[in-house]
């Protein structure tokens, strides 16, 4: 106590001069660290205290306007040593029961200030921890009530005897509502509907989870966890019906057995996980009901999860199928198949057709989806597998492809039978035209020559047929080899420059440069120039122009084939290399098989090239054809031409 701050401020209350006078000298020759005030009565004391705060009041019990005791009604934070006549020690029992801290008896010789110093020092201190400890009390009450989860206080006959404000807000009840009742009433425990709420008695039915658990937690002493409970509480006119999970605690409480009870609200959980269930039950009865197998396995490759379309696909059962290796159901080579697959993928997602085996030996054709299963760190866990029966497509796309050889075969041979008659008659008909077999007059001329040009036509259209018939059906192998492309263009120019000039027409051919050998079918690039030449001077009426030009477009060479002629209308563009297509033009029909087009589309993706077409009508039509100048292989691919095939015996027309 060196310091002035160190000092005990003391409100002395004593109504006697010399008593006052003498506390005074005793404090100043005993140097103690006071600092005093003194007060003449009970009212003068009130008054200081209104002003000025001390660490002891130091008061007589019997003053002029009251007693020691008004003063510790109203002043309850400072400790109060009472001094009391000598004679008055029930007085100081009382008054130290009423909150007093200690009392110093007076005596003649007022020895009793002797003791005053170790009386204030020991009261002030006691008055410290006690602050310190009701300072305590606060904090953890407040923690208490603030705690994030619900919290209450049982005796051993599960009467609730403290709950915290969490509780109160979780339950919706009000403090009455809960203290001093029984705990699964307190708790709206719906089990426990034989509660007798007037009477406050608990009557729990045998199978409350709550009860029994405090049950078990008074009988063994053990704590236990994760009783969950889903009351049914009341809020003013309606009901909720949360879900808590409660956890109960034993505690001993002044030597009482008590029981601790903590409350989470897991409402929100509860949805989540009813939710969840909701979804998976949906996804189950998707996964049960489907029409395709699913199948999971693990990453040992053995199944662990299927359906029952498994079951019926396979015709095996659960007994067959669990922990079956997935291997087990392809036949051998199959499964090298998938393997191989499986690698170039990478183990992720992949499709393929395939083939499984059934319990009884047979074998089916299915589709099969499969995804591959990984974890957080890419480990692979399992796959599943989408297998779709596709056995009757299987057997469908069969009998289509025997059906479209036979109808290949049919056009085939009747298209050669034909040839060999026609080739007669033709021949026929030129040598009477020649007059070999006699004079031919003007009347016999004319109608020999619609005959020879019918025969002609028929000649051309059975030729179209046979090349377009060959092309589809992959039958028609290109004879690649190196050629001089401007020889192939003074080839067809001699051939069609009579046409033209027959036509009227302007034929022209021309190369802007000196063109590297290309390597290409001879015979397949003439059938395209002479088609497109033929078209481009059939379709220009006299007096018009048809150039031809070829260039180099690295890695192509492009032959452009322009004409002044007709033009195609906009519409047909999209449709002139379908097969039959013809632009219908009112008024002027020009004979045509309307399959030519589509045999030099054929012969140009055949080579790997493209062609395009521009077009204005009445003022001509211009085709790009470009072709690779080194064609490696005929890029059109066995499958595609099967499909081309199954496309022909759906739509063709003949
Ligand atoms: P077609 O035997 O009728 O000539 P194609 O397949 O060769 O059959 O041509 C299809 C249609 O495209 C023709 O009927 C014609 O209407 C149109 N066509 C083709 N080339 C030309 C062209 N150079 N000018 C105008 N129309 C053309």
């Amino acid at each position: 106590m060196e310091t002035e701050d160190a000092k005990y401020k003391v409100l002395l209350i004593e109504d006697d001069t010399l008593d006052r006078m003498a506390f005074e000298r005793f404090v100043q020759a005993e140097k103690l660290p006071y600092d005093y005030t003194a007060a003449r009565s009970i009212s003068q004391a009130e008054e200081i205290l209104k002003s000025q705060q001390f660490d002891i009041i130091v008061s007589d019990y019997s003053l002029g306007d009251g007693t020691a005791l008004d003063i510790l009604n109203s002043v309850k934070h400072i400790p109060i040593i009472l001094i009391t006549g000598a004679a008055d020690e029930q007085v100081a029992i009382n008054a130290w029961r009423a909150g007093t801290y200690d009392y110093l008896p007076k005596d003649l010789d007022r020895n009793y200030l002797k003791a005053m110093p170790e009386t204030i020092e020991k009261a002030v201190k006691r008055k410290k921890v006690e602050d310190a400890l009701d300072r305590r009390q606060r904090n953890l009450e407040a923690i208490f009530h603030a705690a994030p989860v619900g919290m209450l206080l049982a005796d051993e006959n599960m009467i609730v005897t403290r709950a915290n404000d969490t509780i109160r807000r979780m339950l919706h009840r009000e403090r009455t509502q809960i203290i001093e009742k029984p705990i699964c009433y307190a708790l709206g425990c719906i089990n426990c509907t034989d509660i007798n709420e007037r009477s406050g008695t608990e009557q729990a039915s045998a199978g409350c989870s709550l009860k029994n658990a405090m049950e078990s937690v008074l009988h063994s002493g053990q704590s236990v966890d994760e009783v969950e409970i889903h009351p049914t509480l009341q809020i003013e006119n309606s009901e909720i019906k949360p879900w808590f999970c409660i956890s109960v605690e034993p505690v001993m409480i002044d030597g009482c057995k008590r029981l601790i009870v903590a409350m989470a609200d897991i409402t929100r959980r509860k949805k989540a996980e009813d939710e969840r269930r909701l979804v998976e039950e949906k996804y189950r009865t998707i996964f049960e009901n489907s029409a395709v197998a699913f199948t999971m396995a693990d990453k040992q490759e053995q199944l662990i999860s299927w359906n029952k379309f498994t079951e019926g696909l396979l015709g095996m059962g659960a007994d067959d199928l669990y922990l079956k290796p997935v291997s087990s159901l392809y036949p051998a080579r199959e499964w090298e198949k998938i393997r191989a697959q499986d690698v170039r993928q990478k183990g992720m997602q992949h499709h393929l057709e395939t083939v499984m085996t059934r319990k009884d030996g047979k074998l089916i054709d299915v589709d099969i989806s499969l995804s591959v299963l990984k974890d957080s760190n890419g480990k692979t866990t399992g796959s599943i597998g989408v297998i779709r029966d596709i056995t009757e497509r299987k057997k469908a796309e069969e009998q289509l492809k025997e059906t479209m050889e036979l109808k290949s075969q049919f056009i085939s041979t009747v298209s050669h039978e034909l040839r060999t008659p026609l080739a007669a008659i033709k021949e026929g008909l030129a040598i009477v035209l020649d007059g070999v077999a006699g004079r031919v007059n003007k009347k016999q001329k004319k109608f020999l020559d619609i005959a020879k040009r019918n025969a002609e036509r028929l000649s051309n259209l059975i030729n179209d047929v046979l090349d377009f018939q060959k092309l589809s059906a992959g039958k028609m192998k290109l004879q690649l080899e190196s050629h001089d492309i401007e020889k192939i263009l003074s080839e067809v120019y001699e051939t069609m420059i009579l046409y033209a000039n027959k036509q009227q027409v302007e034929l022209t051919f021309a190369s802007a440069e000196k063109l590297p050998l290309a390597i290409f079918d001879r015979a397949k690039v003439i059938q395209v120039l002479t088609n497109l030449v033929g078209n481009a001077i059939k379709f220009t009426p006299e007096g018009g122009r048809v150039s031809v030009d070829i260039q180099r477009r690295d890695p192509d060479w492009l032959i452009r084939v322009s004409d002044t002629g007709m033009g195609i209308p906009k519409e047909a563009l999209p449709r002139i290399f379908e097969r039959f297509y013809r632009v219908n033009r009112r008024g002027k029909q020009i004979k045509g098989t309307g399959l030519g087009l589509a045999i030099v589309h054929k012969i140009v993706m055949m080579h790997g090239g493209r062609i395009e077409v521009e077009s204005q009508v009445d003022k001509g039509t211009t085709f790009n054809v470009f072709l690779p100048l080194e064609v490696k292989s005929p890029t059109e691919s066995a499958s595609e031409a099967k499909d081309e095939l199954l496309e022909n015996i759906v739509a063709a027309p003949y």
